[in-house]
């Protein structure tokens, strides 16, 4: 059920059809939009009685949701979402690209650096590395774990990118939530329902990978766990999905693009590198991304790629990424897009070592 309030609906009004609404023992979402906010009704097992509602002041009609995803839907908020972050002129969502692009795995300060240094030279506003790395084998490298949080939150310091990095269990997200700006659920976690609704749990952003088979209503499932909970900055990523075909690593499904932006106004961004697993096609199918209208892009960019520690294939080398992003830079514009210019977040202040001092502030929404 959602409740849509009238444009001009006050904020006493707003408040007083939440405050119903949770009296009935449901749970109340205000979304607000361009226009108006609408009310997202959840926890209810059956019909929600519309009468009561719909005769309160300000409310405009009462609507029955008939899709298995409420919050997520262009049904609850016409206009896109735009997630912001405080400090910096990045957005995701907006009319802006985001550009998220760092190794597949914090090894050292020294690689992390190195990286960093170069894809914000090129004009990534995120940087994304993991410290939890969720592996196939367990003999493989896992991640530095808190020690690559530090790392992050140092190089948020002195490059002004905001971090990305995957929180693989409710351990890690505990510290992820702290150090990140952003907390990724990777694709073997895209159907975690309780890491989800610890997600949701979250004031930070959360991104949301693909499952290697799931459906884009799956995937729109995987959302709404995060936003049933009260967090609304979510973000989709596509990264391939597992096919016969073998001359990629997975098959990237850029008609999911489209596809999630008609049915839903949250962002949706592509992976090219864990979509393809190739080098040699990453920055074809980044061209392709933007063409097709995705909100922005993740890529592996390593400066030793041969010695990197995991996705050393697929992972750009220091010049191919600038090489992307000029490319990019091209395309953006024919798709009514823009990429912020190189250097618009300046570092913040000196690193900040204790941990208390380096939790960030919840992001805000449009
Ligand atoms: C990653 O982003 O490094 C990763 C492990 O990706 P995925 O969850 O899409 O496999
Ligand atoms: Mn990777």
């Amino acid at each position: 059920m959602l409740v849509v309030m009238q444009a001009h609906a006050s904020e006493d009004q707003i408040r007083a059809v939440c405050q119903k609404i949770e009296s009935l023992g449901y749970r109340a979402h205000p979304i607000p939009g361009a226009e108006r906010t609408a009310i997202g009704i959840t926890g209810n097992q059956g019909e929600v009685e519309p009468g009561t509602l719909e005769e309160m002041a300000g409310v405009q009609e009462v609507i029955r949701v008939t899709k298995p995803y409420k919050l997520v839907s262009r049904d609850i908020k016409e206009d896109n979402t735009v997630i912001r972050f405080p400090g910096s002129t990045a957005t995701i969502g907006g009319s802006a690209l985001a550009v998220m692009a760092g190794p597949c795995a914090i090894e050292s300060r020294e690689q992390a650096f190195a990286v960093a240094e170069r894809v914000a030279r090129a004009g990534a506003q995120f940087f994304r590395g993991g410290a939890y790395k969720p592996r196939t084998s367990p003999y493989s490298f896992q991640g530095l774990g808190e020690d690559g949080l530090r790392i992050l939150a140092e190089i948020r310091d002195q490059f002004g990118m905001r971090i990305v990095t995957e929180a693989i269990d409710h351990e890690s997200l505990e510290l992820v939530e702290d150090y990140a700006d952003i907390i990724q659920i990777g694709a073997r976690n895209m159907q975690n329902f309780s890491l989800l609704r610890r997600a949701g749990r979250s004031r930070k952003p959360v991104m949301v990978k693909r499952g290697m088979a799931a459906t884009l209503e799956e995937l729109l499932m995987a959302a709404e766990y995060v936003m049933s909970e009260g967090n609304y900055s979510v973000i989709l990523c596509e990264r391939g999905v597992r096919t016969f075909a073998d001359h990629t690593r997975n098959t990237l499904d850029l008609s999911i693009v489209p596809a999630v932006q008609r049915l839903s106004h949250l962002p949706v961004l592509v992976d090219p590198s864990h979509g393809t697993g190739k080098r040699n096609k990453v920055t074809p199918l980044s061209r392709a991304a933007v063409a097709v209208g995705a909100d922005g892009l993740l890529v592996e960019v390593h400066h030793q790629p041969d010695k990197a520690l995991s996705d050393g294939v697929q992972s750009l080398y220091p010049d191919q990424f600038d090489e992307l992003m000029a490319q990019v830079r091209q395309i953006a514009p024919v798709v009514g897009r823009t990429i912020p210019p190189i250097g618009s977040d300046p570092p913040l202040e000196p690193a900040i070592t204790p941990r208390s001092k380096v939790r960030t502030s919840a992001p805000s929404l449009s």
